[in-house]
C-alpha cells in the first residue's frame, strides 16, 4: 500500500476533534487496507512502530531530522534553521521546504507502507558510530519519495510527535466496526487486548482469522498481560459485603507494580504501562534468578525502595530509579525490595483461571524469601475487625494500606479488569472526605505574580473509558513545590498542542491557555466531589463532576493516560 493513502487519513484525522468522527475515518480506512498491511497500519495510526512493550521507540533528534530535510530538498541548512524559527515545528518545515524538490534529486517510485516501516525500524534501531549519518540518509531517501504532506507526517513520526489523538482503544473500536460491522464486538477485541496488549497482532488476527481467531488469543510467556486492578469502597466494612467468606488481606506497598516473565532462562520485567523496564532493575533480575525457581513463569509484585535498615520508602524515591543512565550507581544508592503477590503462569501452564489461594500456594513453593525479594505479607480472615487491625498494623509499618482479595472459587486473575475481586483500602480514605485521584493533564493556565513565566494551574481530566475520551474534572493550582513548578514546562512541553486535542472534552468556560495531548498523569488529593456547570466529567443535566480543593501530590509516571481514574469511578465515589 502506498504511504500516501495513510497521509490522506492523517490529514482527515488532524482536522477533526471528534472521537466518533475519528473512529469513522479509521474504520472506513481499515476496510481498504490489505491483510498483510493491517498490523503496520495500526501501529502507524498510533505513531508507533510496534506495541509499547517491544521498546522500539522513535525519537530522532530534531537536528538530525532537519539535516535529512535539508539533504532531501537540497536546501541550505541556514534556510532550514530560519524556517524552523518561523514555523516552530519540524513537520511543517519539511512540508514547506519539500514542496518543490530539485528535479535531479527526485528518484522514481513511491514510498510503500512496508518501505516506510522498515526504514523507520532501521532508524529506531541504529546505534553507535556512523549511525547518525545512516539515520539522516535513510530519512532523506524516504522524504524524497513522498508528497510535501507526507513529509510533514514522516518527520513527525520520526521525531515521535505524530499526536493524532488516536489511542489503542480508538483503534480497537475502529477495527471492530471495519471488520465485523458492529462496535459492540470491541468487547471481544478488548478481552484479547488484555491478554495481548498489541493492536498489531489483534488487527492481523481479526483480518485473517476473524473474531473466532481473536477469541483464541491467550497468555504467552514473554509478552505482558494487562494487569488486574482494584476497586475501592466508601467504608472498610463494605469490604465484607463485596467479598463474602474468607478474605485474603495483603499489605499494600507504595512502589511500582512489576510483571516478571521468565522464558528460556531470561527474565524480562514489565511496568504497569506495559513498558519493558528490565534494564532499570538489574538487581531485581538477579534476585529473581537466584530466589525464584521454575523453567518459565509469570509472577507479579510491587517493587519498593527501601532504606539501609530495610524500611519502605515512598514512591517518589523509587521513581529516581527510572533512568537509562548511571543505573548501577542508583542500584547502590537506592536499594529495593520486590514483594511478590501473584503467579499467573508456571512451567508451561497458565494459572489465570485458578482461584487466588491456589495461585499463592504455587507461588510460595517456588520463592525463597530474602531481604530484597520476598512474598507480600497476608492474612486470611472472615472478620472485618481483623481486616481493620491488619490495616492499622500495615500503616505502622509505613505502608499505604491493604488490598483485600477474594478467595472464592471464582477469584481468578482477570487481566486488565478493575473488579470486586480485589479491593484497596488506603490511609487517605481514613482522613475524612479525602481521596486521591490519578488524573491526566490536558491543559494549563499561565502563572501570574510569583508564578509569572511558569504554569499557574493545570487542567486535569478523568478518562471516560466507554467513550474513550478525557473529560475535564478540576483545575489544580496548589500543592506544587517550586521544583515541580520549574519542571512542568519541560515535562509537558513535548505534548503541547496548538489546538484542543482530539478525545479531550472541556466546557468552553474552562478552555485552558495551553493545550496538551493527554499523556502525563498526576496524582491529586481532593477534598470533595461536587456537580459543577464548568466541568464535563460524567455530565448530568448540564453539570459535570468536579473535584474541589485539589492538591497536587506527585507525578504518576507509572501510569498511562488510559490508566487514570475513570469517569465511572468518579461517579461511584460521588455516589458513595
Ligand atoms: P494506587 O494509586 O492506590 O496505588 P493504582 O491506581 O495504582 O492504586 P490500584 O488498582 O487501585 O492501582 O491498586 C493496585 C496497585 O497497588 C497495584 O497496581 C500495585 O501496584 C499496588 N499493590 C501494592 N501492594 C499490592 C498487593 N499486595 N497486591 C496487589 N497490588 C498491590
Amino acid at each position: 500500500m502506498d504511504f500516501q493513502k495513510l497521509v490522506d487519513v492523517y490529514e482527515e484525522l488532524e482536522n477533526t476533534a471528534s472521537g466518533n468522527k475519528m473512529r469513522e475515518i479509521l474504520s472506513d480506512f481499515f476496510k481498504e487496507v490489505p491483510e498483510e498491511d493491517i498490523a503496520i497500519v495500526s501501529y502507524l495510526t498510533l505513531g508507533r512502530l510496534a506495541s509499547e512493550y517491544e521498546s522500539v521507540v522513535l525519537g530522532m533528534a530534531e537536528k538530525i531530522a532537519l539535516k535529512a530535510v535539508s539533504l532531501a530538498g537540497g536546501v541550505d541548512s541556514s534556510k532550514v534553521k530560519q524556517t524552523l524559527g518561523e514555523m516552530g515545528d519540524a513537520g511543517l518545515v519539511a512540508e514547506k521546504l519539500l514542496k518543490k524538490k530539485p528535479i535531479t534529486l527526485v528518484p522514481v517510485g513511491k514510498l510503500t507502507i512496508h518501505d516506510l516501516f522498515s526504514g523507520l525500524h532501521k532508524i529506531a534501531e541504529a546505534s553507535g558510530s556512523g549511525s547518525q549519518d545512516m539515520k539522516i540518509n535513510t530519512l532523506a531517501a524516504m522524504l524524497q519519495k513522498v508528497s510535501s504532506g507526507g513529509a510533514k507526517y514522516l518527520v513527525r513520526i520520526a521525531l515521535g510527535t505524530l499526536r493524532m489523538g488516536v489511542g489503542d482503544m480508538t483503534v480497537l473500536d475502529s477495527l471492530a466496526i471495519a471488520f465485523t460491522g458492529e462496535k459492540k464486538n470491541k468487547a471481544i477485541l478488548e478481552r484479547a487486548y488484555n491478554f495481548c496488549p498489541d493492536v498489531g497482532i489483534i488487527a492481523e488476527t481479526l483480518a485473517k482469522k476473524g473474531l473466532k481467531g481473536v477469541k483464541k488469543i491467550e497468555v504467552k510467556v514473554g509478552r505482558p498481560i494487562k494487569m488486574m486492578l482494584c476497586q475501592r469502597v466508601g467504608k472498610i466494612a463494605e469490604i465484607a459485603d463485596k467479598i463474602p467468606g474468607k478474605i485474603a488481606v495483603d499489605e499494600k506497598y507504595d512502589g511500582e507494580r512489576l510483571q516478571v516473565h521468565k522464558v528460556n532462562g531470561e527474565i524480562t520485567l514489565f511496568s504497569r504501562r506495559m513498558e519493558e523496564v528490565t534494564l532499570q532493575f538489574p538487581d531485581v533480575v538477579e534476585y529473581l534468578q537466584k530466589q525464584v525457581k521454575g523453567k518459565d513463569f509469570i509472577v507479579e509484585g510491587e517493587v519498593v525502595a527501601i532504606s539501609e535498615e530495610g524500611k519502605a520508602l515512598p514512591f517518589q524515591v523509587l521513581m529516581r530509579r527510572r533512568r537509562k543512565h548511571d543505573v548501577e550507581e542508583y542500584v547502590a544508592k537506592i536499594p529495593v525490595c520486590l514483594f511478590l503477590f501473584d503467579l499467573l503462569y508456571l512451567n508451561g501452564k497458565s494459572y489465570l483461571d485458578k482461584p487466588y489461594l491456589e495461585r499463592m500456594t504455587a507461588l510460595e513453593k517456588i520463592v525463597k524469601k530474602g531481604e530484597h525479594l520476598t512474598l507480600t505479607k497476608t492474612i486470611v480472615t472472615e472478620d472485618v475487625d481483623e481486616v481493620e487491625k491488619f490495616f492499622n498494623e500495615s500503616l505502622q509499618q509505613g505502608y499505604e494500606g491493604i488490598i483485600a482479595k477474594s478467595t472464592a472459587p471464582e477469584s481468578i486473575y482477570k487481566p486488565g479488569t478493575r473488579g470486586w475481586l480485589w479491593i484497596k483500602w488506603k490511609k487517605e480514605y481514613v482522613q475524612e472526605m479525602q481521596d486521591t485521584f490519578d488524573l491526566v493533564v490536558i491543559g494549563a493556565f499561565l502563572g501570574k505574580g510569583r508564578r509569572a513565566g511558569v504554569y499557574g494551574a493545570l487542567l486535569l481530566a478523568a478518562y471516560n473509558k466507554k467513550e474513550d475520551v478525557f473529560e475535564s474534572v478540576t483545575k489544580c493550582g496548589t500543592g506544587f513545590t517550586d521544583a515541580v513548578l520549574g519542571e512542568l514546562p519541560q515535562r509537558l512541553g513535548k505534548y503541547k498542542m496548538d489546538r484542543q486535542p482530539a478525545r479531550v472534552k472541556v466546557k468552553k468556560e474552562m478552555a485552558p491557555e495551553v493545550w496538551f495531548e493527554p499523556q502525563v498523569v498526576v496524582e491529586v488529593l481532593g477534598a470533595e466531589i461536587t456537580r459543577s456547570p464548568i466541568h464535563i466529567c460524567a455530565v448530568k443535566d448540564g453539570k459535570g463532576l468536579a473535584i474541589r480543593f485539589p492538591r497536587f501530590i506527585q507525578f504518576r509516571d507509572d501510569k498511562n493516560p488510559e490508566q487514570a481514574t475513570t469517569s465511572k469511578e468518579m461517579e461511584s465515589i460521588y455516589e458513595n
